[in-house]
């Protein structure tokens, strides 16, 4: 049975700490397009942050890109999009509405009372028809065929047309990666469960150029990689499962896929996929370009084209993963307490500065003690209203530690530290404060 009020209540708590708005709400809203507040915006950037350094940074095999959004619309003939990035619709005649047909079992039919659709008995269901998922623009002053060009509905295409210039460019050799991180667009028919499935998302994607003969043990080894970076960013492993895609569900360029899955409120769901792509993406470029785009191996002195294993995670996904996964509540002193577990090194603020009351040169203190941990990391100055409201609000907003200036402060220079799951409180010294939050942040 899916927990529909924990949903209920992660919404609006987004809405009311600032993670995540309605885009044009004072509009009424754009379906399933969503914008992110002050929070919210940070605690993404971790989620991308800590993706690129696992990535990027701590490897020497893998190169970072930023590819346009808008690409030659050839690239999407060879993809495969055109003709087949596309899902069954069924259309009712009676209210016009449109479900997709893989998931109308898990619709509602807009008429009242509630029911599935086809349930009512006016509902006129058509036969599955295919609609095409991209949204369609036009380049230049007319709107005409030749002009079309597409918003990417996937980051990878912009690698795979790169990878000669970053062969070229880099020193790099097979096996070797490009990764990217960037803004992609699906007109999904269902969208839904709050940042789940959006209509503009982000992706993190990964494309590792491999031997051919040698793909299926790199694809082993990028299914571990990525499962331990889920372990890494907090998640419980419990509520994280594999997917393999079956025979029947395998994409037309897959040799071997599976998904990462992360058990939500409303079910086990990806968040991530793992494929063995094959040849077929450089082959399918090759053909459409024109161009060349084997490899050619001067130590063995042999031409071959690339395989490619991709890694392919939703930014936005992965953070709506971490809210779910981090929300807790508890009991404290006759009141519910509200606390996003967040691991440090994700949460959006890593510490909050509290002078204990507003006299007594505690605030001046409080405030030179924020500007000093401000340089090192995201912080908050809180000094109004009774001290265990303030730590209540860190605790809705994720904020792993609060520093509390108090008298003792002012005698010895110790601050108290409460840790926001255990609520456990120790003292540490001012000038020690930024190395001991620092060296908790992972
Ligand atoms: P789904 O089956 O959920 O539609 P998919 O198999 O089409 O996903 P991929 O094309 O493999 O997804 O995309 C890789 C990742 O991009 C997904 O694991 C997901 O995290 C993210 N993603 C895909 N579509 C959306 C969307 N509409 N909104 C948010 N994130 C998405």
């Amino acid at each position: 049975m899916a927990d529909t009020t924990l949903m209920e209540k992660l919404v609006s708590l987004c809405k009311r700490r600032g993670f995540v708005f309605q885009s044009s709400e004072i509009y009424g809203g754009l379906g399933s397009v969503w914008d992110y507040g002050p929070l919210g915006v940070e605690l993404k950037k971790n989620v991308k942050d800590r993706w690129w350094r696992a990535m990027v940074h701590a490897r020497d095999d893998i190169e970072g890109i930023d590819a346009a959004i808008l690409m030659h619309p050839r690239v999407w003939e060879a993809s495969g999009h055109v003709a087949g990035f596309t899902d069954p619709l069924v259309d009712c005649k009676t209210c016009k509405a449109r479900f997709r047909a893989d998931k109308v079992q898990d619709a509602q039919c807009p008429q009242k009372p509630s029911k599935k659709p086809g349930e009512h008995s006016t509902c006129q269901l058509t036969e599955p028809r295919m609609f095409n998922l991209m949204f369609k623009t036009f380049m230049g002053p007319l709107e005409e065929q030749a002009a079309v060009v597409y918003l990417r509905p996937e980051t990878a295409q912009g690698i795979y047309v790169n990878y000669q210039n970053v062969l070229n460019a880099s020193r790099q050799k097979v096996p070797f990666g490009i990764a990217q991180i960037g803004k992609a667009f699906r007109n999904e028919i269902t969208p839904g469960n709050f940042i789940f499935r959006t209509r503009e998302f982000e992706q993190m994607e990964m494309q590792f150029f491999v031997k051919p003969g040698t793909d299926q043990e790199w694809f082993e080894r990028w299914r571990g990689w990525r499962m331990e970076w889920h372990h890494a960013i907090g998640l419980t492993p419990a509520r994280l499962r594999w997917h393999p895609h079956g025979p029947g569900e395998l994409a037309h360029y897959a040799k071997a896929a599976y998904d990462i899955e992360y058990e939500f409120p409303f079910g086990w769901n990806e968040i991530e996929g793992i494929h063995n792509r094959s040849d077929f993406d450089l082959g399918r470029h090759q053909e459409y370009s024109g161009k060349k785009l084997e490899y050619f191996d001067q130590a063995a002195n042999e031409r071959y084209l690339p395989c490619i294993v991709e890694t392919s995670a939703g930014a936005d996904r992965v953070t709506l993963t971490l809210l779910v996964d981090a929300y807790h509540e508890d009991e404290v002193e006759g009141e519910t307490r509200v606390a996003l577990r967040f691991h440090p090194s994700v949460a959006p603020i890593k510490a909050a500065v509290l002078p204990l009351v507003k006299k007594e040169g505690m605030p001046e203190l409080a405030d030179r003690i924020y500007h000093d941990l401000k340089r090192q990391f995201p912080c908050f100055y809180d000094d109004s209203g009774a001290i265990g409201r303030r730590y209540r609000r860190m605790d809705e907003a994720g904020t792993p530690f609060c520093c509390t200036i108090d008298g003792q402060t002012l005698q010895d220079g110790t601050v108290t530290v409460r840790e926001r799951d255990a609520m456990t409180q120790v003292r540490v010294h001012q000038d020690q404060l930024g190395g001991w939050v620092r060296e908790r942040l992972g």
